[in-house]
């Protein structure tokens, strides 16, 4: 595991149905119904408790969906974490259509809730660059600066842990954000 910015950035490869943070961060889409991938697993594992709040979110502060970048909460069903945050991942174009600027807000509206509910850990997927389209070494650069000015101001969560599926994922993650550090 990568530790930096003081300890509290934590970078590894794994499974984050898997991970007991106080929240695990889901890379879903706008109707909270669940999809594929990370979405899919984490919906899986956590059973049907999850699904449900969605269904509530949506019906009541959401009806026409989440839009991309926004995030809200729920509890984390049979998953080891006490809660989800869901995140919609804003899918790549050609980059001129602010997804940048979006992945970064699904992030920082991640940590604000985190910050909120007094978490102290919070673990993300690596947001966008499954089907949604966003190349890894572009998503590294927003990711890790979005996350360092975040925690400059913020002393909660205290700890952030991005987990990469796969290892090659993890290590264009780590060569991508060498030159920020
Ligand atoms: P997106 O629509 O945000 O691109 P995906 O689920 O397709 O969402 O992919 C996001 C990332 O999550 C990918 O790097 C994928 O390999 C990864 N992923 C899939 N399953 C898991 C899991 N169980 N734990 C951590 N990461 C996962």
């Amino acid at each position: 595991m990568e530790t930096l910015l003081d300890g509290r950035l934590k970078i590894l490869q794994g499974d984050i149905t898997e991970c007991s943070t106080d929240a695990v961060v889901n890379a879903a889409n706008g109707s909270l119904r669940g999809g594929g991938g990370v979405d899919g697993a984490i919906h899986r594992k956590g059973g049907p408790d999850i699904l449900r709040e969605c269904m509530d979110i949506r019906q009541h502060r959401y009806p026409e969906g989440l839009p991309q970048g926004k995030a809200v909460i729920t509890s984390a069903g049979k998953l080891p974490s006490k809660y989800v945050i869901h995140t919609v991942s804003p899918v790549w174009k050609d980059g001129s259509k602010n997804e940048k600027e979006i992945l970064s807000m699904a992030y920082k509206n991640s940590l604000r809730i985190a910050t909120e509910t007094g978490l102290n850990s919070i673990a993300f997927p690596s947001i966008s660059t499954g089907v949604c389209g966003f190349p890894r070494d572009i998503a590294a650069s927003v990711v890790y600066k979005t996350i360092k000015n975040y925690l400059q101001k913020k002393s909660l969560p205290r700890e952030v842990y991005l987990v990469f599926y796969s290892e090659d994922d993890l290590n264009v993650f780590l060569s991508s954000i060498k030159s920020f550090l």
